[in-house]
């Protein structure tokens, strides 16, 4: 078995308050130049929403990632040798400035001087694009507006006529926020898609960089990359992409994302992998790619593993490093943590603790959040998000992954909730999630 260290990341989207300080502090890190302005390396979407750029998910309209060819092998979906020679000349699945957004400057005299008022804006942005106003639709986090939810409190008369349905259908609306690095994947398709070979993956710990030197801007690695996670610098004509900030990392700091997190929502820490077996991992069936994926993260405390580490040259202190990290225990240990979209088969190393939100208290239906009615545990079987969302995004569509890590998490909030407030926890609690 050959051992590698990679770099990963866990985020607990309940944490998440969209406050968006990991995005402009890492804009200000790495971004704040010209030729970059619509750049997030960071950026956190609303979901449900369009994401960014916009339906970068739809990938029959992107062809980025990995598939399967007939034989079970892997295939880029932008490549292909024929395909990436007629492309390489008019790369077509580019997401345009619209599909990001339009870059504006604020003027900063009216942001601080601006008097207060008491309406919000209603008008849709507008932007100039080649010189014709344009109406903008939408934008990362337009669908916080969208939830369509009255202005006024539950006693207000207006709301009070609202139909038991509409009440109903209100009382479940849900968002929460969805923070997206570059995965740095195990088995990068923007590597794999690059005609160059600028884009590569850093032997010692998993790191994804583009060479600015080798790289000759044909883009391909904005296609291949099914999360979008490759940007073009219109200035120099060359690909950028988040760093995991490795100039810090190699100095002992954390992303200046995690750093900044008001949430404090990120952990980062080294994995252990078996790199033999990333291709077949890759190419597990769809409803395996999962399992795939976190049975090739090895147990850092395991002997065996630790003698293979060493036997394939990575530090001792860097196997300690594994040891202490949350990482590993919170995707394989408590089985909390799920990557996104699994079936895009690049082995992401971004994972994701789905949010448990408020949970609608179905057992009295009343709509209203459970936590405060005791048992938690009994409500969870009727999530304010629907499961079958959250499975879209993080387990190719399967709920019951879904429904485990839900359950783990509740029992965990329920059984804390007891002992803060001084209450004998039920000691069931553990054996019921496994
Ligand atoms: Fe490459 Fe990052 Fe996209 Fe993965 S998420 S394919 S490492 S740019
Ligand atoms: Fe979410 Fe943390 Fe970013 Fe704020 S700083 S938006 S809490 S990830």
């Amino acid at each position: 078995m050959r051992v590698m260290a990679q770099l990963a990341m866990v985020m607990n989207l309940d944490k998440c308050i969209g406050c968006h300080t990991c995005s402009v502090t890492c804009k200000q890190a790495w971004t704040n130049r010209s030729g970059v302005e619509y750049v997030w390396f960071n950026n956190v979407e609303t979901r449900p929403g369009q994401g960014y750029p916009r339906t970068y998910e739809d990938q029959s309209r992107w062809q980025g990632g990995w598939e399967l060819n007939r034989k079970g092998r892997l295939r880029l979906k932008a490549g292909g040798r024929l395909r990436k020679l007629l492309t390489i000349f008019s790369n077509p699945k580019l997401p345009n400035i619209r599909d990001y957004y339009e870059p504006w400057t604020y003027d900063y005299a009216t942001l601080t001087d601006a008097p207060a008022q008491d309406d919000v804006p209603v008008a849709r942005p507008r932007s100039l694009i080649s010189g014709k106003e344009t109406a903008i639709t939408w934008s990362a986090n337009w669908d916080d507006d969208l939830a369509g939810a009255p202005e006024h409190g539950p006693d207000d008369p207006l709301v009070a006529k609202l139909s038991e349905k509409v009440k109903f259908e209100f009382e479940r609306t849900f968002m929460f926020y969805l923070p997206r690095i570059c995965e740095h994947c195990l088995n990068p398709s923007c590597a794999a898609s690059c005609p160059s070979g600028a884009i590569y993956k850093r032997t010692e710990d998993g790191i994804v960089l583009v060479d600015q030197d080798r790289c000759r801007g044909w883009r391909m690695c904005v296609t291949g990359c099914p999360y979008k996670k490759v940007y073009f610098n219109h200035r120099t004509g060359k690909a950028e992409k988040c760093t995991f900030c490795f100039p810090r990392v190699e100095v002992g700091l954390p992303t200046v994302c995690a750093e900044t997190c008001v949430g404090r929502l990120r952990y980062i820490g080294l994995v252990l992998y078996d790199v033999d077996r990333v291709t077949e991992a890759a190419c597990a069936p769809e409803q395996d790619l999962l399992r795939a994926q976190q049975e090739l993260l090895l147990d850092p405390n395991d002997p065996d593993v630790v003698a293979a580490a060493e036997r394939s040259g990575i530090p001792h202190d860097w196997i300690e490093a594994a040891q202490r990290s949350p990482v590993y225990h919170l995707i394989n240990t408590y089985r909390v943590a799920l990557p996104l979209h699994p079936e895009y088969r690049t082995m992401p190393m971004v994972f994701y603790i789905p949010p448990l939100s408020p949970v609608v208290d179905v057992v009295r239906d009343t709509g209203h959040d459970a936590e405060d009615h005791g048992n938690l545990f009994a409500a969870i079987d009727a999530l304010r998000i629907p499961v079958e969302y959250l499975a879209e995004l993080f387990t190719a569509g399967d709920p019951d992954p879904v429904n485990d890590v839900l359950r783990r998490m509740a029992a965990m909030r329920s059984y804390m909730r007891d002992i803060n407030l001084g209450r004998e926890p039920d000691e069931n609690i553990p054996a019921r999630v496994g």
